[in-house]
């Protein structure tokens, strides 16, 4: 891509939220936009800073630590980690991220919350919400989830602001964004994060504050 590609490309996501989410009356403002820069290289991620975008996100700690640091020490980012943490990556994904989006088993929420402790490091957590309680995939199953947020707050101190979800490919998005309202509602948190290339705008007017848009914004991802 030659390097106003991404430049526009961000326009036209930024453009895209904005009209969402007028037209169901919520302040585009309310709706942080996290550009998806895994696989790509710190340079691609150059030219997305150099456009103004300020939030973004990687899914595999290594791969971030390659990326970022030098980023982030030229142009002040925010670094979200929107994919499954391993115990033994807890450290440095502490030290590294800003924003953790998956925090998705007992196991790993009485490791990180001790790890930001010991760090003074208390980063803001959505706990990720299995909604279609698919086998394969990450997060906590729904029927447990309150349970879980409510540890997580209490005993392991992890400051929980809000719930993620990953709908099934081939499922109604629109539900599981509805479903992970809910549950965010009634365990009193107000952030969202939901939505990527191809259902944000469903997911904007369902009540996303946090939008993970990748290939709409950097192309289509090498397979990995
Ligand atoms: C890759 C990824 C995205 C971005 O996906 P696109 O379809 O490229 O926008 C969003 N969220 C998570 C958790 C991801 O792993």
């Amino acid at each position: 891509m030659p390097d106003t590609t991404i430049a526009a490309a961000l326009a036209d996501v930024r453009a895209r939220i904005t009209a969402a989410a007028k037209s169901c009356g919520r302040d585009p403002k309310s709706i942080t936009l996290i550009a998806v820069s895994k696989t790509h290289d710190a340079a691609r991620a150059g030219l997305a800073i150099a456009a103004g975008q300020r939030d973004f996100g990687e899914n595999r700690v290594q791969e971030a630590e390659d990326k970022w640091p030098g980023l982030k020490a030229a142009h002040p980012s925010t670094l979200h980690l929107i994919g499954p943490l391993q115990t033994n990556k807890v450290r440095d994904a502490v030290a590294l991220f800003d924003i953790i989006h998956t925090v998705d088993r007992p196991r790993l929420a009485e490791k990180l919350g001790p790890e930001m402790r010991a760090q003074n490091r208390r980063l803001p957590c959505f706990v990720q919400v299995n909604t279609g309680r698919e086998e394969q995939k990450a997060g906590i199953d729904p029927k447990d989830a309150d349970a879980f947020i409510t540890a997580c707050c209490g005993e392991w101190d992890i400051p929980v602001v809000g719930l993620m979800c990953i709908p099934p490919v081939n499922e109604e998005p629109a539900l599981h964004f509805a479903f992970l309202r809910e549950i965010a509602k009634r365990n009193g948190l107000a952030q969202l994060s939901m939505g990527m290339s191809d259902d944000f705008e469903i997911a904007v007017a369902l009540g996303a504050t946090h939008i993970r848009v990748g290939s709409a914004i950097f192309g289509t991802r090498a397979k990995i």
